[in-house]
């Protein structure tokens, strides 16, 4: 065999293999257990590299043999013999005995001996994979080999007894939970096993019957129907062990299968998240950072590290013998035989890998030839009774040895997280927003509380003070009225007595003038009088200045009020900042939600292209354009994409998108277009956007943009308008066969053209339309567009022309049409005579129609005849798999007296029954 290393010819090899076991560290680009700054530098300069273009590094699938110990059995039974193998473990090479004087030699990555301790196989097999999934890359670890060398020894011990037991599925998880972090990253497991070709869920022994979902973006294949199963500590994950294990017994027993039969399979899901790639949309301190640069979402790692404990691999070869029912035999034969074949093809890098063959090979697509790190340990057994199979598990892991994956790191973007963090950020916003109103209110309400009441005290006090004032100066006046009065009395008194004294004696007065009082006070009283005048007039003046100051403090009470009422008016001012902010960052999220709606759209799109560039010729249900847009929409009812632009015609409304048709960003033009496109894809919609002016729109951003990706979008969603007449009618009154047939004549790109002639086929079921598809060349873009030789464009003409053919046949039995056809004069016939037995089925089933129809006009026949159509007839008429075509033809060839004619001149005898034809 060629890959094996025997003999001499193992030097070369091993140079080979030298040079790989010496590059580790290519197999092993980082460690993350040894240096977590990997993390950040791989995953920062892979993303500046561009958004999605990670880079690949090329592994090859590391391969290393384990030797089981003689068990007790051996013991006896071989005691007089020699092993069949002998180990090499410095070179790395293993001698298996040909017979007592020869022996071929192989080489591995690895060589572990019977002394081998399980840790020392967890390290060398295990680990590097284990490191690499958590640095995010994918990781396959598998058993190979013969029932009872060890497979489940190595992988699936418990070490329930004995810890240094513990197998590669324990301490894998072991080291990934001492990695990971349990408040940003997650770790999930699903584990379950594969017999005769169907998946039972050892975590939920009811799901017995899992199918497996591949994606069609990126061909990751997904078990949706497995038990997924957090895992927080190691504790858990023991019990699940035994979990599966228990289920996997009584499984076993219940379908009467044993382990050696089935293949188990451990899936650890590992998802992290990438630190200091992402900036918080506020600082701890609350100050707020532009949104802009919010707008960059986190990344996120998801690996997966696939454990396989498979079955026997002796099961290849005795299978069908020793009892095996057929059934199983036939299935154990399928997955591990089909699992070779893979292998062997990857190993000869072969164009062609079975992958599809069986459940186990899809399940391990990506470990084989994927983008997995995938290391293999093939286990054997010492017997040389077993020197047979022994051979073939060397010769498996050899050739495994050859198998080349491309390891890609599996970071994406997390949109999710971003939305749902700027949903936080707004809600933040919003709360905080709302506790400063109401504290602003209360503020305000309070200090309007306090200058009222301070005014009202200054009020009352200042009334108060001038009424005491009042009250004070009339008392004074009163006393000093009072005093006076008594004052002038007793003047008045004295001065009565001195006058009897004095006058009569001093100066001679007659007593007649006695009565007359005395008219001049002494000096004594006036000055008195002065002082009390003066007295007053202080305690005036004191008065006045108390009611001075009062008035100042009055204004100073006024002044401060006013001062308050301007803080109030820029609270206010702030306050319809805020909530202009606010608006603008809502209006912001808005966007971003519309991005997003747009990104998956926009996934969506491409996902579909590539479906139907994966399906190719094999799109035979291709009838029309119309039937496989809506086949697509149906086959993904539940699609998260398709809703989302549901909800985006919700949300932002027709018009809306209408308008942004003529939008100044191109970008914008196109998503806009991509929308209305989907849109026009469902039938309740398409009368609303022809109402809306959507069929002008799109009609003239067919005529006036130079963009490719618009002429085609725009182009399919015309295409889905002129579904109904009202519609096809309109798309002919502006102008649109005209624009369409010049579009058919200058684009040479496939899709455009698909869409182009299927908007022209749509319009060919129009009867009043025959005459204007004619003048402005509809009939000429069609037949000229099969210079394109795209089966989905040929599919559409030849729809197109049957459509036209109908119309035509039709107005011929009304006697509307006398002429020759106008797809003859146009041209048409020589392509439709080539290809009426073309192997795609949509376009033949067309041309036999339009033929059919064609034929059922008398002035057709004699061109029909002479380019070679009449054989076609006659060959529909007999061989055509469907009834109503072949009946059709019969009936046309029968009643057109041209072709009878025809027929008799070359004596061919089209008589009235199948049976009775004798070409
Ligand atoms: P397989 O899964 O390949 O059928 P098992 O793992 O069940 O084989 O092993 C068969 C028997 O051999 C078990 O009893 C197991 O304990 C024993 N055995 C396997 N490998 C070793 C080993 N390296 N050292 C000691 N015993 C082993
Ligand atoms: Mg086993």
């Amino acid at each position: 065999m060629s890959t094996r290393n025997g003999g001499s010819a193992s030097r070369a090899g091993a140079t080979k293999f030298e040079n790989y076991s010496n590059s580790t560290s290519k197999f092993s680009p980082s460690s993350s257990l040894k240096s977590k700054l990997h993390h950040s530098t791989t995953a920062a300069s892979s993303l500046r590299r561009g958004s999605r273009d990670y880079s690949t590094i090329s592994g090859r699938v590391r391969v290393a043999v384990r030797l089981r110990p003689r068990n007790s059995e051996e013991m006896i039974a071989d005691a007089d013999f020699a092993d069949c193998v002998e180990l090499q473990p410095e070179l790395k090479r293993l001698k298996l005995q040909k017979n007592n004087w020869d022996s071929d030699t192989y080489e591995f990555d690895e060589v572990l001996t019977e002394y081998a301790s399980q840790k020392r196989v967890y390290e060398v097999v295990a680990k590097p994979v284990v490191e690499s999934v958590l640095d995010g890359y994918n990781g396959t670890v598998m058993a190979y080999g013969q029932t009872g060398t060890g497979k489940t020894y190595t992988l699936g011990r418990l070490g329930e007894e004995d810890a240094a037991g513990r197998g590669i599925m324990l301490r894998a998880m072991e080291d990934i939970l001492e990695e990971v972090s349990p408040e940003n990253d997650s770790v999930s497991v699903s584990y379950y096993q594969l017999y005769m070709e169907t998946i039972q869920d050892l975590l939920n022994p009811s799901n017995d019957n899992i199918t497996i979902v591949e994606d069609p973006k990126n061909g990751d294949v997904s078990l949706p129907g497995a038990t997924l199963v957090q895992i927080r500590d190691h504790k858990s994950f023991m019990e699940l062990l035994q979990l599966g294990e228990a289920h996997r017994f009584a499984t076993n027993t219940k379908l009467n299968t044993e382990s050696s039969r089935s293949h188990a399979i451990l899936m650890i899901h590992v998802k992290r998240s990438v630190k200091g790639k992402d900036s918080s949309v506020s600082t701890e301190n609350g100050n707020r950072t532009p949104i802009s640069k919010t707008l960059k979402p986190p990344v996120i790692r998801r690996s997966k590290l696939v454990i396989v404990d498979l079955a026997g691999s002796e099961r290849i070869d005795k299978s069908g013998s020793e009892g095996h029912t057929l059934e199983e035999a036939k299935y154990i034969n399928l997955s591990l035989s089909a699992l070779g074949k893979c292998i062997n093809a990857l190993a000869e890098n072969s164009a062609h890998v079975p992958v599809r063959d069986s459940k186990l090979t899809r399940l391990l697509r990506d470990s084989f030839g994927g983008t997995a790190r995938t290391s293999l340990v093939i286990t054997i057994g010492p017997s040389p009774r077993h020197r047979g199979e022994t051979s073939s598990t060397i010769s498996f892991g050899q050739r495994a040895m050859k198998v080349e994956n491309m390891v890609k790191l599996k970071e994406e973007f997390d949109y999710k997280s971003l939305s749902r963090r700027l949903e936080m950020q707004l809600d933040k916003l919003t709360a905080e927003h709302e506790r400063q109103q109401k504290a602003f209110d209360d503020e305000i309400e309070r200090i309007t509380l306090d200058g009222q009441k301070h005014i009202a005290g200054v009020e009352q006090n200042y009334s108060d003070a001038l009424e005491k004032q009042k009250l004070k100066c009339q008392k004074d006046y009163a006393e000093s009225l009072k005093r006076l009065e008594k004052q002038s009395a007793v003047k008045q008194e004295k001065y009565g007595q001195q006058k009897v004294n004095v006058g009569l004696s001093d100066y001679g007065i007659d007593q007649k003038s006695k009565s007359q009082p005395p008219v001049l006070p002494s000096s004594d009283e006036v000055t008195e009088l002065m002082q009390k005048l003066k007295n007053e007039i202080l305690l005036r003046n004191a008065a006045e200045a108390e009611v001075d100051n009062l008035n100042k403090q009055l204004i100073q009470w006024k002044n401060m009020e006013a001062a308050r009422n301007s803080e109030i008016l820029k609270l206010g001012k702030r306050l319809e900042d805020e909530e202009c902010e606010k608006a603008k960052l809502e209006e912001e999220i808005k966007m971003l939600q519309s991005q997003l709606l747009q990104i998956s759209f926009e996934a969506d799109q491409s996902r579909r292209n590539l479906d139907k560039r994966l399906s190719g010729q094999a799109a035979s249900s291709l009838d029309s354009l119309i039937p496989q847009a809506k086949h697509q929409q149906l086959r993904e009812p539940a699609d998260g994409d398709k809703a989302s632009v549901v909800k985006l015609f919700e949300q932002v409304g027709l018009h809306k998108i209408l308008s942004l048709l003529q939008s100044d960003d191109a970008d914008v033009r196109i998503h806009a277009v991509k929308v209305v496109a989907n849109l026009a894809a469902e039938e309740s919609n398409q009368e609303k956007i022809v109402q809306a002016g959507g069929l002008t729109s799109l009609l003239e951003l067919l005529r006036s943009s130079n963009d490719e990706t618009i002429h085609r979008v725009a182009a399919g969603a015309i295409a889905n308008l002129a579904m109904n007449e009202t519609n096809q009618e309109l798309i002919m009154a502006q102008g649109g066969i005209s624009l369409l047939s010049l579009k058919a004549t200058k684009t040479e790109d496939p899709q455009t053209l698909r869409m182009v002639a299927g908007a022209i086929a749509n319009l060919c079921g129009n009867d009043k339309l025959q005459v204007k598809l004619r003048g402005e060349g509809g009939i000429r873009a069609l037949v000229e567009m099969v210079r394109c030789r795209h089966p989905d464009v040929l599919a559409q003409v030849a729809r197109g022309m049957a459509n036209f053919a109908k119309c035509e046949s039709r107005a011929s039995t009304q006697g509307t049409k006398t002429g020759r056809s106008v797809l003859i004069e146009e041209g048409a016939l020589p392509w439709i005579v080539q290809n009426a037995n073309n192997d795609a089925s949509p376009i033949r089933r067309h041309i036999e129609l339009a033929l059919c129809h064609l034929a059922q006009h008398e002035v057709n026949a004699r061109d029909m005849i002479h380019v070679g159509a009449l054989w076609e007839l006659v060959r529909i008429s007999r061989d055509c798999s469907r009834e109503d075509i072949r009946v059709l033809a019969q009936r046309t060839l029968k009643s057109t007296s041209g072709f009878q004619a025809e027929l008799k001149r070359l004596r061919v005898d089209y008589g009235l029954s199948n049976e009775e034809c004798t070409w």
